[in-house]
């Protein structure tokens, strides 16, 4: 409530007496009382106070009180001050029309009765307070109206503009003198647009159609109030957004004569809004969605295919190699080539397929309602295809593919999880399938995934645990008809006592990098054992093959270490051979490559595992400083078997003769594959029939002795030979 001061009351008469009369009557009420001894008097405390009212002496000498009156009233700003006039029963009624003419109220005669003049001052008083606790609200509406941040408008039945604050005019450029404008001049719609409500409907449509005839019969529809946004143009052809609520007017009688708008201009919120929204489902480097996005967007992609009981793919794939090339070429080129590649998948996929950033090189893409498996097929061929095109980035060509993991959706064993894990694990199914492929989810991949983990959570506790040993398999010249080296070959008994072959933890360590560790400890054990051979009798040319993994040649540890244990065994390099297989695949080229020419000028000798298997085993001839060259078990076991086997090993023979390589061939069983590699020149050979992997005791034992530990061998090789020429011989003679 507001704090009204005291209503001021001016009496005016000439004599002083007859004013103090006056003033004493009036005292109970709390009001401050004016004096003025004249009409001019009176017409300065006008000009200066507000009055409540005025009691006003009919007869005074200079200006007569009907013609002070006149002057108040005929101005407008005092119009509102009653004027009550003061008469003596003397007084001719003449005066009294004229002042009531001019705009007096009411009169009181001298003598004044006190209760009658208390009571109607006091009731001049109660209009006057009235009057200006309404100029006082109206006045406080008036600021508000003026300085509040958000427009407001009044609009009649047609939507025409009545009234508008200073801030309606601001954000709608109407000059305040030119209301002829309509609110519906202002409203943008767009109906087809889809930025517009859930519903569909443009919210400023909303607007019009509450605005139109409708607005007649809005309380009939229930419609009083109306809240909503929507873009509004100015006059000047300014485009904002707009939040607005609506609120319908009526007159007295309760008839709807219009409406009130509230609105205001939240353009930069919504964009800020948009850019926050945009941030936290958006992937900054891609402008893809994100992780957060996706999980999401397939969560509801998982209700829908339920719900519809369509097919639903997800599919898993990271750049191959991505690390490498971050590390060979810098960030900002690995930063290029993400952009590259979202910006590809997003090419390769329709609209209606989402595709998200997880993280890293990692991408993952919801295909909705698949029609069929060769559906989503061709999809990833399209992305290989796609990924796989040459790239020239800052003027660096890079090829780059990817590997693809597919999963289809199980309503019925599948949760969210279970439905990434899958094409997840199919991903990694076709990383290990050699890359630059597309592998779909099988439940025997899960299987294998789950024995992967496993193996490689026993094998970090492998080696503190004392689990692994190493075997020698000896490695036999024919020639010479003795032992000339030997492999080592790691061998793991686990805690339960399983013995698990390398062939399965072997490839798990190098994926997981476990193999580096494991690499080292091997190195050192076979070193240690190199330096006691090397104080028995028989150990001269003996020559000692430790497996290395690519993956260990990708920096120089493993070179360093190498050098490291040779000096602290007191190992000659001659005596050590490091066998290179190609069953991990390598990002770095360069270094591998300049790694194993580093090694090999340190006197190791270098040999090919498994010739004839990889892609590039040829390849690698050219590149790599080789020594030997292992023909791998696949092509022994078919001598006899497979002409065309046989006519590759005498190729590879062929090949390695004109470079001055030295071949050697691995898994030899029978005498028959004997027979066959030594008639084509082969001279070293290891495999089961001489020996299976043996304790490195059993090697100290064959190096101390004078005699030939595989006589019993040889003797059978030899009666074999024998047997088959006077074989021959028979037939010819027959
Ligand atoms: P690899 O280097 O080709 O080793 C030869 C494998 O063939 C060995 O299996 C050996 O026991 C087996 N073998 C030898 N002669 C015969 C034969 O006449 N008949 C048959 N059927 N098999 C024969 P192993 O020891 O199970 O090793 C499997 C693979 O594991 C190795 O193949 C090698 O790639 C890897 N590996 C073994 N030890 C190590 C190691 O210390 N470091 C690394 N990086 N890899 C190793
Ligand atoms: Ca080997
Ligand atoms: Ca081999």
């Amino acid at each position: 409530m507001t704090n009204l001061s005291k209503s001021n009351v001016l009496i005016v008469d000439d004599v002083a007496s007859q004013r103090n009369i006056l003033q004493h009557i009036l005292s109970p009420l709390d009001i401050t009382i004016i004096q003025a001894s004249s009409g001019k008097e009176a017409l300065g405390k006008v000009l200066n106070y507000d009055f409540a009212v005025i009691l006003m002496d009919i007869e005074m000498p200079g200006m007569k009180g009907y013609e002070v009156v006149s002057l108040i009233h005929n101005n407008q700003k005092f119009k509102h001050i009653p004027i009550v006039m003061v008469t003596s029963k003397d007084n001719d009624s003449e005066a009294l029309y004229k002042s009531y003419d001019a705009g007096a109220v009411d009169f009181v005669t001298k003598p004044v009765n006190d209760t009658i003049l208390t009571k109607k001052v006091a009731q001049f008083i109660a209009l006057d307070e009235h009057r200006r606790i309404a100029e006082d609200s109206t006045a406080r509406l008036n600021i508000l109206l003026n300085n509040v941040s958000e427009g407001i408008l009044g609009i009649d039945l047609d939507g025409k503009i009545t009234f508008a604050n200073p801030k309606a005019l601001e954000l709608l450029a109407i000059d305040s003198e030119k209301f002829s404008t309509k609110l519906q001049d202002f409203l943008v719609l767009h109906n087809q647009d889809t930025t517009s409500p859930p519903d569909g409907k443009d919210s400023n449509g909303e607007l019009i159609e509450l605005l139109s005839t409708n607005s007649h019969n809005a309380t009939s529809i229930g419609r009083v109030s109306l809240k909503g946004h929507g873009d509004w143009q100015s006059l000047t052809g300014n485009i904002f957004h707009s939040d607005y609520s609506c609120e319908i007017t009526r007159k007295l009688n309760g008839e709807i004569d219009g409406a009130v708008l509230t609105f205001k201009d939240t353009t930069h919120e919504k964009e800020t809004e948009a850019k926050l929204l945009h941030l936290a489902n958006f992937d900054y480097l891609t402008n893809i969605s994100n992780r957060a996005f996706f999980y999401e967007a397939l969560q509801k992609s998982i209700i829908y295919a339920k719900k519809t009981n369509t097919s639903l793919a997800v599919m898993c794939l990271d750049i191959d190699h991505f690390k490498f090339i971050n590390d060979q070429y810098g960030h900002d080129i690995g930063d290029l080539l993400l952009q590259i590649i979202s910006k590809k998948l997003s090419d390769t996929l329709n609209e209606d397929d989402l595709i998200s950033r997880m993280g890293g090189d990692e991408f993952a893409i919801i295909l909705q309602e698949v029609p069929t498996k060769i559906y989503v097929e061709n999809i990833a061929q399209k992305i290989l295809n796609s990924v796989s095109e040459p790239l020239e980035l800052n003027s660096i060509k890079i090829e780059v593919s990817t590997s693809i993991g597919i999963a289809f959706f199980e309503p019925d064993s599948m949760n969210m999880d279970d439905l990434l894990k899958a094409a997840d694990t199919a991903m990694y199914e076709a990383k290990s399938e050699g890359r630059n492929n597309f592998q779909f989810f099988a439940i025997e991949m899960q299987d294998k995934a789950e024995k992967h983990q496993r193996v490689q959570m026993l094998l970090s506790k492998a080696i503190l645990n004392n689990e692994l040993t190493v075997l020698y398999q000896p490695k036999i010249s024919l020639l010479k008809k003795k032992m000339v080296g030997c492999e080592a070959l790691i061998r793991w008994s686990s805690e339960e006592g399983d013995m698990i072959s390398p062939d399965i933890f072997i490839p798990i360590a190098e994926q997981s990098g476990q193999i580096i560790e494991l690499g080292n400890w091997i190195l050192n054990n076979v070193c240690q054992q190199i330096s006691h051979w090397q104080t028995l009798p028989y150990f001269k040319g003996m020559v000692t093959a430790i497996n290395v993994s690519v993956r260990q040649l990708g920096t120089s540890e493993f070179r360093q270490n190498l050098v490291k244990a040779m000096n602290t065994h007191g190992i000659k390099p001659e005596n050590i051979e490091i066998e290179v297989t190609e069953t991990a695949t390598f990002d770095d080229h360069k270094v591998f490559f300049s790694e194993l020419d580093k090694i090999h000028a340190l006197g190791v000798k270098i040999s090919i595992d498994d010739f004839g298997t990889g892609h590039s085993s040829l390849d690698y001839l050219r590149k790599m400083p080789v020594d030997i060259i292992k023909i791998d078990r696949s092509f022994i076991k078919d001598i006899g078997k497979d002409e065309e086997d046989e006519e590759l090993i005498r190729t590879i023979l062929a090949i390695s003769r004109t470079m001055s390589i030295q071949v050697i061939a691995e898994g030899v069983e029978t005498v028959e594959q004997l027979l066959f590699l030594q008639k084509n020149q082969v001279d070293n050979i290891q495999g089961y029939y001489f020996s299976k992997p043996i304790q490195a005791q059993a090697i100290s034992d064959a190096l101390n002795s004078n005699e030939s530990s595989f006589k019993e061998q040889f003797g059978r090789f030899e009666s074999h030979k024998a047997m088959t020429v006077k074989f021959k011989r028979h037939t010819l003679v027959m």
